[in-house]
């Protein structure tokens, strides 16, 4: 599904990440863990094809072709999603035509045709029960005045509602409470499926309890220090990111 190769990315010049590899096959689920400002959001970023970050070196191939070489609304198109760590707001644009717009822009680059406004409605208010969503919030403006939790949710909804083959979650655990978390991760695992792939960005181990990942990848300045299984993530948990240097002196 993905593979990225020695990828070095700058911003403003100033190099951020370097010397990235990581292969996601579909079906798989990766999380990326690591200190405030180790470079992760850059990641996530980069794959979805923000123009600020800048490829200095590597290749990333998505399902076999060049990714670099799209533009973000190619990317879309080819089924690639990023929720955000900051979701925007979007004054004026109501979060329906928004999720309408989206669905029905990736669908005329992909050659469908749209989709039927009553099946649409059907289909969104049925996820948003999933995600036991307030469906006042579909007709206010996209994430204008959502709360947190509110914010993160509906970044779910529209993944359930794209559908995309690649979704990259940055953070999005950060700041809900044990509820909303649970909702987030069931929303997650709804969309795992054999053909789909998720990279999930998080400081912290605890969305992990529910959504338990394939591999977990410690990213410190710009690098990969460090891959393993699920488990890596509970050590994290317990020592932080850099490990005691005297494995006898850990807490008890
Ligand atoms: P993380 O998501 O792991 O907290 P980021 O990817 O957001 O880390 O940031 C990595 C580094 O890149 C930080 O030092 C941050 O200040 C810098 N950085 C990120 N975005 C920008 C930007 N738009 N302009 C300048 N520096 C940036
Ligand atoms: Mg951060
Ligand atoms: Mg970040």
């Amino acid at each position: 599904m993905l593979s990225i190769r020695n990828l070095g990315v700058r911003i403003d010049n100033k190099p951020i990440l370097q010397g990235i590899n990581l292969e996601v096959a579909a079906g798989e689920v990766h999380a990326i863990m690591g200190p405030n400002g180790s470079g992760k959001s850059t990641l996530a970023q980069t794959l979805a094809g923000h123009p600020d970050y800048q490829v200095s070196q590597g290749q990333v191939l998505y399902q076999g072709k060049d990714l670099l070489s799209l533009n973000v609304e190619q990317r879309a198109a080819a089924g690639i999603f990023l929720a955000f760590q900051y979701p925007v707001e979007i004054p004026g644009v109501s979060n329906i035509q928004f999720l309408k717009s989206a669905l029905n822009c990736q669908r005329k680059l992909r050659g469908e045709s749209e989709l039927d406004a009553l099946d649409f409605l059907t289909d969104v208010k049925q996820k948003m029960q999933q995600m036991q969503m307030d469906e006042a919030l579909l007709y206010r403006g996209t994430n204008e005045g959502f709360s947190g939790g509110e914010k993160k949710s509906n970044e779910i909804l529209q993944l359930l509602v794209l559908q995309p083959q690649l979704a990259i979650l940055d953070e999005t655990d950060s700041g809900l409470d044990i509820d909303a978390l649970k909702r987030v991760a069931a929303g997650v695992n709804a969309f795992r499926s054999p053909d789909r792939a998720l990279i999930l960005v998080t400081h912290y181990q605890r969305l992990l309890q529910y959504l338990v990942p394939d591999r977990v990848h410690v990213l410190q300045n710009g690098r990969i220090i460090r891959s393993g299984g699920a488990e890596l993530a509970l050590e994290l948990e317990r020592q932080g990111y850099a490990p005691p240097a005297d494995p006898r002196a850990e807490q008890p």
